[in-house]
């Protein structure tokens, strides 16, 4: 059921599965607030200020807000600074502390708060919990409410429910589940250029005016799913579920491959030229990171247990991803014949290249054991130092690339920055006091590397 919308923005059948495609109707900006000005809410409070609506971003971090009503964005993420600063300077998008005032004139909410995980693995909602208390009386029935943020299956429902005792207007708040799927290092290319907009509410009018705030910006069709807030807060912890399991697959068969004598690499491109299989998410690594794959996975596991089933793949692959933190140690000890005392340099220490976000970062898990294990570290991100420092207080950080590697005992690249491939290995191999490298993110071909005198490790290449 791939048709596109009608031309009236909110009229026309909106079916369970359909394609969103703008330049179709005529349509106005619409007065949006987003609350939270993190890397999902600033991304789509600058989108949608760029699609031509009217943003207010609300913000409750001070320190935050100083700098994002400056236009200066308080972490690096590839063309979000441009992208707000050209908002701010036409008008459409605006900065805010006052929670109570950003939503007066607006007619859609965006809530784009943290989730993570709480002490026992469950999802903490408790900021989410802040905001909607916060509005619950000062809602309008015109107004829709829109969880952005990741959340257990069951909370639009709890949502609309707690909205509808705690407001005092005569037609109940409609709450919308509209998951965001932006991939941090492309987020603002993923914002206009999206897979899919998943949409869940019981609401059809309020869903239908989701998909129009969408419809205004888009230049190409989108699939759009429309469907119920449950099944929508399960599509996305499905989604991050299984691209962990995929990453975890590749990442276990690398050290089948290592021992084996099989290029894993190889093995890759030929599952994925098959369709069913497919190319992206094959690249063994260091272990996934990030502040959604592991907290979304715990809950899964979490919500699994409330219910007494059994969902045995979710703690493999958490297993999985920690093995993986070993074995690039284990690589770099072999290397240079046991850790204590030894010298690391540290390429890379955000999570992933194209952010400086440090969660859940496996160059950051990595550089903890092996300072665990006697070793110094000095390390150098091209965006990260500062994220990384605040993790771990010890690590040296460098300015550049050679400045981390003097008297190192060994190289290990832990993310995939795009500088990391055009490394000086003349210069390296002076620089060093051994030269070893350890290519956890295979960025390097092996051949190249060997031929100026390197000792090289890759993940599977063996
Ligand atoms: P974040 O921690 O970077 O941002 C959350 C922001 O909300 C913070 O700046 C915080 O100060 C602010 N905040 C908290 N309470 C507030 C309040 N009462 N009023 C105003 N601001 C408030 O988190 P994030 O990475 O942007 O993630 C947000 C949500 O989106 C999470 O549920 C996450 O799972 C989900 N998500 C994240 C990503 C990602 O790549 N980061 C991708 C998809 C979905």
């Amino acid at each position: 059921m791939n048709d596109p919308l009608g031309n009236s923005p909110l009229g026309g059948s909106v079916n369970t599965d359909q394609k969103l495609q703008s330049g179709q109707a005529v349509v106005t900006g619409v007065p949006l607030c987003v609350i939270g000005g993190g890397f999902v809410g600033l991304v789509t409070a600058a989108g949608f200020a760029e699609f031509g609506h009217s943003v207010i971003c609300v913000e409750k971090d001070a320190a935050k807000l100083t700098s994002l009503e400056k236009g200066e964005v308080p972490f690096y993420e590839r063309d979000l600074a441009e992208l707000v600063q050209k908002n701010m300077a036409c008008g459409k998008l605006s900065f805010s502390g006052d929670i109570d005032e950003a939503i007066k004139d607006s007619q859609v909410i965006f809530i784009t708060v943290g989730t993570p995980s709480g002490a026992d693995g469950r999802t903490d909602h408790t900021a989410l919990d802040e905001v909607i208390l916060s509005l619950s009386d000062k809602l309008n029935s015109d107004q829709i409410v829109v969880l952005k943020s990741t959340v257990p299956v069951g909370t639009g429902q709890r949502i609309t429910r707690l909205l509808a005792e705690k407001n005092s207007q005569s037609e109940p708040i409609a709450v919308v589940n509209n998951p965001e799927f932006l991939r941090e290092g492309n987020a603002v290319y993923d914002f206009f250029n999206p897979q899919r907009i998943v949409i869940g509410s019981s609401s059809k009018e309020a869903s239908e005016k989701i998909v129009h705030l969408y419809r205004l910006g888009m230049i190409k069709a989108v699939p759009v799913v429309l469907t119920e807030n449950e099944t929508a807060e399960m599509i996305k912890y499905a989604s991050n579920a299984f691209l962990a399991t995929k990453v975890g697959f590749i990442n276990e068969l690398a050290g089948l491959c290592d021992l084996a004598s099989v290029n894993v690499l190889e093995v890759a491109r030929g599952m994925g030229l098959d369709p069913r299989i497919g190319p992206d998410f094959l690249d063994p690594g260091p272990g996934w990171g990030g502040s959604c794959f592991g907290k979304d996975m715990r809950e899964i596991i979490g919500m699994a247990k409330a219910n007494d089933y059994h969902w045995n793949i979710g703690q493999a692959v958490l297993d999985a991803n920690e093995k993986q933190y070993d074995w690039v140690v284990s690589k770099i000890s072999k290397l240079t014949g046991g850790l204590k005392n030894s010298k690391i340099a540290a390429l890379g220490l955000a999570f992933k290249a194209g952010t400086s976000d440090v969660r859940d970062s496996p160059a950051i898990e990595v550089i903890k054991k092996l300072i665990e294990a006697g070793a110094t570290v000095s390390a150098f991100d091209p965006q990260a130092n500062g994220e990384a420092k605040i993790a771990i207080p010890e690590l040296q950080v460098a300015e550049s690339i050679y400045e981390a590697a003097v008297d190192a005992d060994c190289l290990v690249i832990l993310t995939e920055w795009q500088e990391f491939q055009l490394l000086d290995f003349t210069r390296l191999k002076q620089t060093m006091n051994q030269p070893n490298l350890v290519d956890s993110r295979n960025l390097l071909v092996p051949e190249a590397v060997r031929k100026y005198g390197l000792k090289y490790e890759g993940m599977g290449q063996r």
